[in-house]
């Protein structure tokens, strides 16, 4: 470990966090102030388990079988939702984990906006609303404009809906209708595609309402499914 190693080491979690993003500019993930911004102002280490791991660029277990994406991965999903995270608007987020994503999505929309996470696992559903409450995002969960909930998010989560932006922490085989059907016209839902081999579709509805799908780039994530099939083995 080299003298500079050590000196990452030593800083304080908010310093950490801006090195971590420095070396995600650097690496060409975050391409924007405003994605820079929320990923320092949102401490990842109060987000993952062990806080030492935080500012490491790999995802990590976070228990029932799920885990905490990597930064990077972070990173790309904000750049390619940013346009849809302004303001006033509307996001989801489903798998919401650590409930890192939605905090950042919140803190993007803002106290008029609303920023949804949806997560299948209750254990996971409050230790995320206590990462948050200690976060920066904290008086946005106060507010109402962040909310988490217990529930399958292949429906989505109708309440909130229709949403400028989806985020999907999961990989499902195939796009759930309903998240397509709360998509607004004019938004964005980035989700990975696939079973072993997954793609990171970015999924456009343009204001008629069609559909246009890309696939940014290759990726691994944990199965979009049921919370029995996830526990199995756990
Ligand atoms: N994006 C989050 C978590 C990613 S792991 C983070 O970075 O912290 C994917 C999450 O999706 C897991 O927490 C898992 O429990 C959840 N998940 C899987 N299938 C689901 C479903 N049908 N409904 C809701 N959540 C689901």
């Amino acid at each position: 470990m080299g003298h500079r190693d050590e000196h990452f080491w030593t800083r304080g979690s908010a310093d950490k966090s801006n090195v971590l993003v420095e070396q995600l500019k650097q690496y060409g993930v975050i391409k924007t102030k405003k994605v820079a911004e929320v990923m320092e102002i949102i401490d990842r280490g109060l987000f993952v388990p062990d806080g030492n791991s935080a500012y490491i660029d790999s995802p990590m277990p976070i228990g029932y079988n799920a885990t905490i994406s990597a930064p990077h991965m972070h990173g790309t999903c904000l750049e390619l939702l940013k346009e849809h995270l302004q303001p006033g608007m509307h996001a989801l987020d489903v798998g919401s984990g650590t409930g890192y994503l939605t905090a950042c999505f919140a803190m993007m929309v803002g106290p008029q906006g609303r920023a949804v996470g949806v997560e299948h696992i209750p254990e996971l559903v409050a230790s995320s609303i206590e990462n948050v409450k200690r976060s920066a995002a904290a008086s946005l969960l106060n507010g109402g404009s962040l909310s988490l909930h217990v529930a399958d998010g292949r429906q989505g989560w109708p309440e909130q809906a229709p949403y400028d932006a989806i985020h999907v922490g999961a990989a499902a085989a195939e796009i759930p209708q309903p998240l397509l059907d709360q998509l607004k016209a004019g938004g964005r839902m980035v989700i990975p595609v696939g079973s072993f081999f997954q793609d990171l579709q970015v999924v456009d509805k343009k204001l008629d309402g069609s559909i246009s799908i890309r696939s940014e780039t290759s990726v691994r994530y944990v199965p979009l499914t049921s919370r029995e099939a996830q526990l199995q083995g756990f």
